[in-house]
């Protein structure tokens, strides 16, 4: 087995274990593979072993690697291990004037976390007649480094996105602190639980409001435990 082959396994595997730990069915997590830091080869070997969710962080090279694997699925149409499309989740920072590119290219966007982002979406969306999903970012680890909205704010901005038309709030997302301490980012995956719980008890967004993005490498196994649907894992597959 290649290594990427191998860690993609291993990945999956504890997912499984944790899922069956904490009684909760692997059907309800989406892992997507960040994909930033890989090269084509080895997201070409990602795509093959199964993976349809794929992230990026910067808008540019999501564009560029989207293209080269769509490129490459139509030119291998007898490939039976080759899925017929690939979801693109845009994980990073965005900025507005970026938009209108993105939207040709991703459905699901994560990270959501100011109102003009959002009309800005709203409006480049409604113009190409589309109506992609986001999550609302939130900054519940208070690094005052990190994007995000602050939890204190997270209500009410969830209310304003929910009134856009071409828009559909799906969920929140969320990056763990920097610690390897699983105290603190268990902490702070219980507070995006919570606030996930009061927006979608209060209905506010709709029933599509299903979703928590959060987990990476270093702490999906606690995210997976707080409740996250879509995982966002990269080094563990391609380092
Ligand atoms: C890079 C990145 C990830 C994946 O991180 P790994 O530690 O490589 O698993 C997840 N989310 C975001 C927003 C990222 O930028």
């Amino acid at each position: 087995m290649s290594k990427i082959a191998d860690n993609l396994k291993k990945v999956r595997d504890s997912i499984a274990s944790v899922c069956a730990h904490c009684n909760r069915n692997v059907s309800e997590i989406t892992l997507v593979v960040v994909t930033k830091s890989a090269n084509l080869d080895a997201i070409k070997q990602v795509v093959r072993l199964g993976c349809t969710d794929l992230g990026e962080n910067r808008v540019q090279h999501l564009k560029l690697t989207a293209d080269d694997i769509e490129a490459f699925i139509k030119q291998n149409p007898d490939d039976t291990a080759l899925p017929q499309k690939i979801n693109w989740h845009m994980i990073g920072h965005l900025q507005r004037n970026k938009v209108r590119q993105l939207l040709k290219c991703s459905d699901t966007i994560h990270s959501i976390d100011t109102l003009r982002l959002a009309e800005e979406i709203s409006k480049d969306a409604e113009k190409l007649d589309l109506c992609p999903k986001i999550l609302m970012q939130v900054n519940a680890s208070e690094e005052p480094q990190k994007y995000g909205v602050p939890v204190g704010a997270a209500v009410h901005l969830a209310e304003q996105i929910a009134t856009m038309p071409n828009i559909k709030l799906i969920g929140l997302m969320t990056m763990g602190p920097l610690t390897l301490n699983k105290d603190i980012v268990k902490a702070c995956f219980i507070r995006v639980r919570e606030l996930f719980e009061e927006i979608q008890g209060e209905k506010i967004a709709g029933p599509d409001f299903n979703h928590i993005s959060m987990g990476m490498s270093q702490d999906y196994e606690v995210a997976i435990e707080c409740g996250a649907t879509i995982l966002r894992i990269g080094s563990a597959i391609f380092a």
